[in-house]
């Protein structure tokens, strides 16, 4: 077995599970098992949880300025950025991701994110002094970390997610029980391996294995106080409705669904090659995908005709090569989904114009075709429900009024774009759009800014100050004159 972890980091140490029960791991390239990590039980949740509470209050965590958690979090970017070849080529085998993409992001992002953080709180004081209104007095309010955090990841981009929620818990002074995705577990014990190697004060991180079921007693457990999702709606509805009964502060990163939309005046081949990233970035398992295209009615043949060429002609093939821009998907089931999903494509009467399979010559791992549905409409399956795969749908539109109606007409709102000659049409343009991130004329992630969703794509946001303030519990305290 390539890696194969036979202990728990719960504690700050690597530490024997309850269970002999384990969790394999496999290659989405090769279906071949590539490692393979204990399977946690509630009773290793409970020590780890037990674990991040102890270091609340312990005074290496809880007892440090501002400066010595920033200077802590440096260093345990350090050892993460060490690690960052490394973690790239072990999250291209699990899920399939490209190793150009895994280079740029799951390599070098989680380290960013913690630096990023880190520069927040360095000369941030955590007290503000206010004249009370209407007075007299005056009172003080204070930020202090909310507490033990639950941070469950899913499989798609598994250390950037999760340092997406490590990097600013961590900030505020939290700890956390990370649960990342057991199709995408390895990648989480070289963050462990690092949190070791900077000397992160026992319990302020802990890694926990296992599928829903250890998700959900993690959610739900009495030392837990906040709760950071990334996942599908399906659960995060689920995880909602738990800590709304239990009054537990929860953030919510769930599906999407979103529009590109094309004005009349866009660019062919800048927008078709931009489209290539903004729609199917990770063969498309990415959330804020803008997998709903919609062109003008009077050019939509042309731009059929042009998302057709460059779709069939994105490279296809092994993660691990360069040149790759279509990987495998994770897993056999997720194949399975995406292709029932272009079935439905077909059975709804959309024109194929490509793609519409299992790539010929790739009969080991978990590929799908890069797909195009055309001549549908947005009330069709393929046009309404997440398919999280390299399909794409394009449709007509009559006028600007009825495109921004079709991209509003989601029950998502994660992401989109807007391609156009004139960025502020295009800044107009997005203004109108229900949905909490969105790009003109190509979509980055800004660190410094917030993310998240609108509708069911979500609840909360990450990312920039908005990000770290999520972990802040605030108490005001009244002083009298
Ligand atoms: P998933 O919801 O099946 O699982 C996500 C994680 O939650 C896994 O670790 C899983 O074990 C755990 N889990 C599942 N059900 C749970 C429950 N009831 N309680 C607690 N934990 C539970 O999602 P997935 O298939 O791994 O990921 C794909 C989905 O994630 C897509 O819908 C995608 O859009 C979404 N996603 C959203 C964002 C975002 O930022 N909005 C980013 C990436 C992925």
């Amino acid at each position: 077995m390539e890696y194969s972890y036979p202990k728990l980091f719960i504690g700050g140490r690597w530490q024997e599970p309850s269970t002999t029960d384990v969790l394999a791991v496999h290659s989405a390239a090769t279906e071949e098992q590539i490692g393979q990590v204990p399977a946690s039980a509630p009773a290793d949740v409970d020590n780890a949880v037990a674990a991040a509470g102890a270091a609340l209050v312990d005074p290496a965590w809880a007892g440090i300025s501002q400066a010595a958690r920033a200077d802590l979090i440096e260093r345990f970017a350090d050892a993460v950025d060490k690690r960052a070849d490394e973690r790239a080529t072990i999250v291209s085998r699990q899920n399939g991701m490209p190793i150009a993409i895994a280079g740029m992001a799951e390599g070098p992002m989680p380290a960013l994110l913690l630096r990023y953080f880190a520069g927040l709180i360095r000369d941030a004081s955590l007290e503000e002094r206010r004249v009370a209104f209407p007075g007299p007095g005056t009172t003080v309010v204070r930020k202090e970390p909310v507490g033990v955090v639950a941070a469950i990841a899913p499989w798609n981009f598994p250390s950037v997610l999760a340092a997406f929620k490590i990097a600013p818990a961590l900030a505020a002074g939290c700890s956390v029980v990370l649960k990342p995705s057991p199709e995408t577990v390895l990648d989480s014990f070289l963050l462990a391996d690092a949190a070791i190697e900077a000397g992160l004060p026992a319990g302020v991180l802990n890694v926990v294995t296992g599928g829903p079921d250890i998700g959900k007693y993690l959610v739900a457990h009495e030392g837990v106080q906040k709760v950071a999702f990334t996942g599908s709606t399906a659960a995060g509805r689920q995880i909602g409705e738990v800590c709304g009964r239990l009054l537990r502060p929860v953030t919510l990163e769930l599906g999407g669904k979103s529009a590109a939309l094309i004005l009349d005046d866009a660019d062919i081949t800048s927008t078709v090659t931009g489209l290539a990233t903004a729609s199917l970035l990770n063969s498309g398992q990415t959330c804020y995908m803008s997998t709903r295209i919609l062109a003008p009615k009077g050019r939509y043949q042309d731009f059929v005709d042009a998302i057709t060429a460059m779709v069939g002609s994105l490279p296809v093939g092994d993660p691990l090569d360069p040149s790759t821009f279509i990987g495998p998907l994770v897993s056999e089931k997720q194949r399975d989904r995406v292709l029932s999903y272009v079935d439905a494509g077909r059975n709804e009467g959309a024109t194929l114009t490509t793609g519409g399979g299992r790539p010929s010559g790739l009969d080991r791992g978990w590929f799908v075709e890069p797909t195009v549905f055309a001549n549908t409409d947005n009330t069709t399956t393929i046009a309404r429900e997440e398919i999280f795969g390299p399909v794409l749908t394009v449709m007509p539109y009559d006028g600007e009024a009825e495109a921004i109606s079709m991209a509003n007409d989601s029950e998502f709102g994660l992401g989109g774009t807007v391609w156009t000659a004139d960025p502020s049409r295009g800044l107009d343009v997005a203004r109108q759009i229900q949905t909490g991130s969105f790009g003109v004329n190509s979509y980055a992630l800004d660190f410094g800014s917030p993310f998240g969703g609108v509708k069911s794509s979500g609840l909360g946001r990450e990312l920039g100050p908005e990000g770290l303030a999520a972990y802040y519990s605030l108490k005001s305290i009244f002083l009298a004159e």
